[in-house]
């Protein structure tokens, strides 16, 4: 067991995730290295094809074939989750590390009611049998906002609406007490007020539980709003990480600077991220050195030669780029 200093609850350091298809390998993830803090919200944010995804699969060790974790670590609650056996890692996924994903039908059973649902997760890991894991459920769903959780918990998947399901979802999440709930865009196919909902309730749960969140997103608005601490990515690199506040106030990387600098109206109604000159880069054609350097308005000859490795400019403060 490694001794974890602090208040670090996860560290990522290193990480390298690659997929293998036949003559092509795809490096997805490059050189990721963060922390989260207990207690914090971590906004994950970039594009999409940007690695974020499959920087969260890969801490949950969810990286299948053709994919894999090439090197790295990922040190949690004191062990590197990269040594656990996979049946080691089944009893962390689910009761140390809660997970809410996009599409919340795809992750429900729809011929078991939720109530059950959420029940089972509970027996499957140990917290309560019985009337104990149905008397839990029942709890958690009256704490997600079900006003009627007795006639909820009788309900399948499908007799919710899309909100309403990812309030389940929410619910199985945290049925466990992880220390972690890893959120990979939750709030995507929601419209406009659900999500708003679906934000405070997460935000609410996350203090009021006293649990550390990964929030996956592409939406910078979100980040703002939940989290402490950002980390941009771009074209599977991380390439600034920051306290919200500083990204917000002046981002460091010039593709933050540009992202911020394209959401007309910030705190109005333009909210999605919109494209800045050029197109990110396919994983299989990236360019030498600095990956953002073909849409960079400070690109430098220094820039198209090495890569540009994580600086660390002030506390807490973290960039991938040569103006610095
Ligand atoms: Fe731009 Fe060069 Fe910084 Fe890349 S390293 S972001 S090209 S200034």
């Amino acid at each position: 067991m490694i001794n974890t200093k602090d208040n670090k609850l996860l560290e990522v350091t290193g990480l390298n995730t690659a997929f293998f298809t036949g003559e092509e390998v795809i490096r997805a993830v490059n050189d990721v290295t963060f922390t989260v803090e207990r207690g914090e919200v971590f906004g994950l944010v970039g594009e999409s094809g940007s690695g974020k995804t499959v920087t969260a699969h890969s801490i949950m060790r969810l990286v299948h074939p053709p994919g894999r974790i090439v090197s790295g670590r990922i040190l949690f609650e004191g062990r590197d989750l990269l040594d656990l056996s996979e049946k080691q890692m089944e009893g962390v996924r689910g009761s140390r590390i809660g997970m809410v994903f996009q599409e919340p039908m795809t992750a429900l059973n729809p011929v078991l009611r939720i109530g059950e649902q959420i029940a089972e997760t509970i027996e499957i890991h140990g917290v309560r049998q019985g009337n104990g894991a149905r008397e839990r459920a029942l709890e958690l769903l009256g704490q997600v906002g079900f006003e009627d959780p007795e006639k909820r918990y009788i309900q399948y998947p499908h007799q919710l609406s899309g909100g309403q399901r990812q309030r389940v979802l929410m619910a199985m999440a945290v049925s466990c007490d992880p220390s972690l709930i890893v959120a990979d865009e939750p709030t995507t196919a929601l419209d406009v007020a659900t999500e708003s909902q679906i934000l405070g309730l997460t935000r609410g749960l996350v203090d009021s539980l006293g649990m550390s969140m990964i929030f996956i997103t592409h939406d910078l608005t979100i980040v703002r709003s939940m989290g402490r601490s950002v980390g941009l990515m771009y074209a599977g690199r991380m390439v600034e990480r920051n306290r919200v506040e500083d990204f917000f106030r002046e981002p460091l990387h010039p593709y933050g600077r540009g992202l911020l600098g394209s959401i007309y109206g910030f705190s109005g109604s333009a909210k999605r991220l919109k494209a800045i000159p050029g197109s990110v880069p396919k994983l299989s054609e990236l360019p030498a050195g600095c990956k953002f350097h073909p849409r960079c308005p400070f690109v430098m000859d220094v820039c198209k030669g090495d890569e540009p490795a994580m600086k660390e400019v002030a506390k807490d403060q973290w960039v991938r780029c040569y103006l610095y």
